[in-house]
């Protein structure tokens, strides 16, 4: 028989959190982790049963159905907070001959020449090594294949939880990080460019519920940015959202504020970022988050020096996280391209409002008018945020 046939379920095993926090929080972020399961699944439009076993493992299972199981680990590999995955052949727990015969048949469909045997649990009073000892010696009475401790060509692995057993010889590696949205939500400021696809990703991984923004500007900068936006929401939903909706924002018009606030020109593009974060934070405020992220790294261009960071800081009323604000440009988009994101690392045109030397070393005098600018168009900020901004639900 073929493997996948065998196969008749998942075994996810949640990650390092398991053993950094009391029972309580574990309970919630096991529970949290289920839902991440079921919501990808449902968006996968699949319906099985997911269900915490001893709260310390989830299983999906489903019957008699064609399936294929290793596929589908390896999508909940990419679930954050799982440490590994495993498809698996769950047996009853109180008959031992059928996990005999399901261990036999999974090391025959694998045509392996050696095995080896590892109970991960104790089972009843017995011990593991004892247990997988007698399991063992029945095996290679019955298969052609040889044990080989130090370099078999299969590990089989037996996990028993809540009068079952869990058979399988693949443990797929998980991304790690903690349960999607455990930490509540920020409103990420995107681009759609490779750094702001990374830092939402980092910012997810640590279990946080993003809200990507991008804020449009109108006749100043290339429709192909929001193009870029919108593809960006695509890999970013269908690949790592482990949930079935993303939610997102286009705010329309911000070039109107930039022209109004009529700032020094070597100050336009600190203010145009200022009026950004500000127009996150308001939406922030309006769907509970914590604050607000960005996709800025520590002097990676002209504008993005520390001090500039620092100026635009001290200017919104939440605070601002950069998950990747020490990375190299390399490191960023070697690590981007491996999740998926390499398609967004490209030029969607320039900005026409940017003038011909912005400043990079700005001062605290240009800090007081920007906060003037600021507070001069709050009243416009206000509006856009109400009429001119596009609400975009991504769903199944
Ligand atoms: P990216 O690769 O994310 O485009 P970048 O290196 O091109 O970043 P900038 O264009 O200066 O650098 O943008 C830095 C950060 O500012 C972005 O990561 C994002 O957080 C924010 N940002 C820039 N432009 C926009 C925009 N139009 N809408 C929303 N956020 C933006
Ligand atoms: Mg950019």
């Amino acid at each position: 028989m073929d493997e996948e046939q065998l196969y008749n379920g998942i075994l996810i095993r949640p990650g390092e959190f398991m053993v950094r926090f009391g029972s309580t929080i574990r309970n919630m972020m096991m529970n949290r982790l289920r839902e991440s399961v079921e919501r990808t699944l449902r968006k996968m439009k699949l319906k099985f049963n997911v269900n915490i076993v001893e709260g310390v493992r989830i299983i999906i299972q489903e019957k008699g159905r064609n399936i294929d199981w290793s596929t589908l680990s390896e999508r909940m590999s990419r679930i954050f907070g799982v440490s590994s995955t495993s498809p698996v052949i769950a047996v009853p727990g109180n008959n031992l001959s059928i996990l005999i015969n399901r261990i036999v048949e999974l090391i025959e469909s694998t045509r392996a020449k050696t095995f080896s045997i590892r109970f991960v649990t104790p089972f009843k009073n017995i011990g593991s090594l004892a247990l997988t000892k007698a399991i063992a010696g029945h095996v290679l009475e019955k298969v052609a294949s040889w044990i080989d401790l130090t370099r078999p060509e299969i590990e089989i692995h037996v996990e028993y939880r809540d009068g079952r057993f869990y058979v399988t010889d693949k443990i797929l590696p998980g991304v790690g990080g903690l349960p999607y949205g455990f930490e509540g939500c920020l409103v990420i400021l995107t681009s759609g460019g490779i750094d702001s696809a990374y830092a939402s990703w980092m910012a997810m991984k640590r279990g946080v519920r993003i809200i990507p923004v991008f804020v449009d500007l109108g006749p100043y900068w290339s429709i192909k940015a929001r193009d870029r936006f919108r593809e960006y929401l695509e890999i970013l939903y269908n690949e790592w959202v482990p949930w079935d909706t993303l939610k997102s924002y286009i705010v329309h018009g911000a070039e109107q504020i930039i022209l109004k606030a009529n700032t020094p020109s070597r100050l336009r593009c600190l203010f145009c970022k200022a009026n950004m974060y500000r127009l996150a934070a308001l939406i922030a405020l309006k769907e509970g988050c914590k604050g607000i992220a960005t996709g800025e790294a520590v002097g990676q261009v002209a504008s993005q020096t520390l001090r500039n960071l620092y100026i635009l800081s001290r200017l919104t009323p939440l605070p601002v996280f950069r998950p990747i604000g020490f990375m190299d440009k390399l490191e960023i988009i070697d690590k981007a391209s491996r999740l998926g994101f390499s398609r967004l690392n490209r030029k969607v045109g320039n900005c026409m409002l940017r003038p011909e030397n912005p400043e990079t070393s700005a001062t605290d005098k240009d800090l007081e008018i920007l906060r003037k600018a600021l507070d001069d168009t709050h009243e416009d900020a206000i509006r856009l945020i109400k009429e001119n901004t596009e609400t975009i639900i991504l769903r199944p």
